[in-house]
């Protein structure tokens, strides 16, 4: 197929890499001069417009840092530009009412269209494994499917236009609050005197057990390889995590959902990002504890 990808920064370089090497014809449009000279080395051609890089494509791939962008970006130079029958792939994570919006716009021009935001960080997304959900009709995600299966090991279907993003920040949203709760429970272990190897042998086999301990421990030395390992460089980088917290409190209050767990962990994550470390892991929250 033809692709337009536009957006190749730390997460689409790689995505729009793994979709020449699948075979796709890719053309690229960034804003940074830096991110389409990796696209060139990558294989993919590069266009200095939104509108010359989709000129003939069949599919339209974005991952764009937010929802205000990917909204100008479709507006302006996508929707209507595009050829017609063509089916547009929004990656970027961004709020439910806008992924709505611009994809109702996307149809009522004659387009299909899908919100299909990603879980895994830029490892997953250089090595072909991230984890799309997505949301749109059933037309248009048989289509977007086998697009997606060559940037990712998993393509769930999540519902209707928006139920992608819904199900990215529900899930963030938990993996925040189990961050710092695992971060606390680590803290209060060793102060009441445990050896933590000992707590994490006994915890991770226990009731206690989750992804944020069995599979991203934030303690160094403890559990699989992780980003504490290495001084909590790399990584899901805080700022992203609380963007993706704004965007869950946006939600819930559009919604009028009560979400207290959700709500401190988006505050413990504002503080610590404002202290300096929104470049840090995530899990390096456990350091403000
Ligand atoms: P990034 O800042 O590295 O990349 C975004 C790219 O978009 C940049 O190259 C930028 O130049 C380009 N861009 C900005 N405005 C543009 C415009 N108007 N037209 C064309 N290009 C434009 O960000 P990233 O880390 O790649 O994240 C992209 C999206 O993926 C975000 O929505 C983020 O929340 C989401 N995400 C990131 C991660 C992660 O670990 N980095 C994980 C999951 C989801």
């Amino acid at each position: 197929m033809k692709i337009a990808f536009i957006g190749l920064g730390n997460m689409g370089g790689g995505m729009a890499a793994n979709l020449v090497k699948a075979g796709h014809d890719v053309s690229a449009f960034d804003l940074s001069p830096d991110a389409l000279a990796r696209a060139k080395e990558n294989k993919c051609a590069v266009f200095d417009t939104v509108q010359g890089a989709i000129a003939g494509v069949d599919a339209v791939v974005s991952m764009l840092p937010n929802g205000a962008i990917v909204d100008a970006v479709y507006g302006a130079d996508v929707i209507g530009h595009a050829p017609q029958g063509a089916l547009f792939l929004d990656c970027s994570t961004i709020d439910v009412d806008t992924a709505r919006k611009v994809t109702a716009a996307a149809e009522a021009a004659g387009y299909a269209m899908v919100d299909a935001p990603v879980s895994g960080g830029i490892a997953a997304a250089n090595g072909g494994t991230l984890t799309f959900m997505v949301g749109g009709t059933d037309d248009a995600f048989a289509r977007a499917e086998p697009i997606l299966a060559a940037m990712g090991k998993a393509v769930i279907h999540a519902g209707t236009s928006g139920a992608g993003q819904a199900a990215k920040i529900c899930n963030n949203m938990l993996l925040g609050a189990s961050m710092i709760a695992t971060c606390e429970t680590f803290k209060l272990a060793e102060k009441l005197g445990l050896d933590l190897q000992t707590f994490y042998d006994i915890s991770s086999k226990a009731s206690g057990q989750n992804w944020s301990m069995t599979s991203y421990c934030p303690v160094p030395g403890v559990g699989p390889q992780s980003p504490a390992d290495n001084d909590y460089q790399g990584g899901f980088a805080t700022a992203l995590m609380l963007k993706d917290l704004k965007l869950a409190m946006e939600a819930a209050q559009s919604v009028d959902a009560d979400v207290p767990m959700g709500q401190k962990a988006a505050a413990l994550y504002e503080a610590y990002a404002n202290s300096g470390a929104g470049g840090m892991d995530f899990s390096a929250i456990i350091k403000t504890l």
